[in-house]
């Protein structure tokens, strides 16, 4: 029994010793980074070694946060707009609903939320939903307090916009400084924001509106992850609106989505 415990000991020890030799130091810090940006595609590589199996148990799945925008009704109460400013926002809008479907953005925009979080699923990823349901009396404060306390790597709020029947195709805001968020966050915001945009117009076939740099949104500015806001589409286009509430078209929105989040983890930074 004591020479067992010995032997394991030195066991240990060599293991602790070869370890940092063993994994690359980007590796280690950022196991996801790399190839499999959910630990999951390439589970060969993690099985040969002792070094590969401490590597695979660090892999942890990245996570997402995903937030359907609004929910039944709006909360006229005001609160403030970002930490340590006076100004302050109605806390939750009630959204805008489609020129030919009559369709509230709210249930839209969890549908959309939905095949986000199954094609986000098949692709390896935890997903956290902000909600389940069309009933989350949360404030836009509250929603990114959730969304940083939930332990998630990225917060993508998912809406749809209202503009002239013209307007179309999908937008993301993002902060317009690091104010709020210090250069670290900021920077990987806007980041995620440009990888999610190139990506969700390249699947739903739109031009991507110009992405809106703005320090004036809630939810971006209480941000402790990197959180983006994305506009997938137009309501106030008849078409448009059409396709916003079709699970085909949705598709396409999430599976974009899935090609943004996989381009910003494979990038280093
Ligand atoms: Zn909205």
């Amino acid at each position: 029994m004591k020479k067992l415990c010995v032997t394991a000991a030195v066991c240990l020890l060599i293991l602790s010793l070869l370890a940092p030799v063993s994994i690359p130091a980007a590796a280690a810090e950022n196991p996801q980074t790399a190839e499999s940006p959910a630990g999951t595609e390439n589970p060969q590589a993690a099985t040969n070694t002792n070094a590969g199996q401490n590597a695979k148990k660090k892999k942890k799945k990245k996570t997402i946060f995903i937030a359907a925008g609004h929910q039944e009704r709006g909360i006229s109460s005001r609160e403030r707009l970002a930490p340590g400013s006076s100004a302050t926002k109605a806390k939750l809008t009630s959204g805008t609903s489609g020129v030919s479907t009559g369709i509230p953005e709210y249930k839209t925009n969890l549908a959309i939320a939905k095949a986000t979080r199954k094609a986000l699923r098949k692709a390896g990823y935890k997903v956290i939903m902000l909600r389940n349901t069309n009933k989350c009396p949360l404030s836009n404060q509250q929603r990114t307090k959730k969304a940083n306390k939930s332990g998630a790597d990225l917060h993508i709020c998912i809406h749809c916009n209202a503009g002239s029947s013209g307007a179309r195709g999908p937008l993301v805001i993002v902060p317009a400084s690091s104010r709020y968020l210090g250069s670290k966050i900021y920077k990987k915001t806007c980041r995620l924001g440009s990888s999610l945009i190139s990506a969700v117009s390249k699947s739903t076939g739109k031009r991507a509106n110009a992405t809106i740099r703005s320090n004036y949104y809630t939810t971006i500015n209480w941000a402790k992850i990197p959180t983006v806001i994305l506009e997938c589409g137009f309501m106030s286009n008849p078409s448009e609106d059409r396709q916003l509430n079709s699970a085909s078209y949705q598709k396409k929105i999430a599976a974009g989505i899935v090609k943004g989040v996989n381009k910003y983890f494979k990038k280093k930074y």
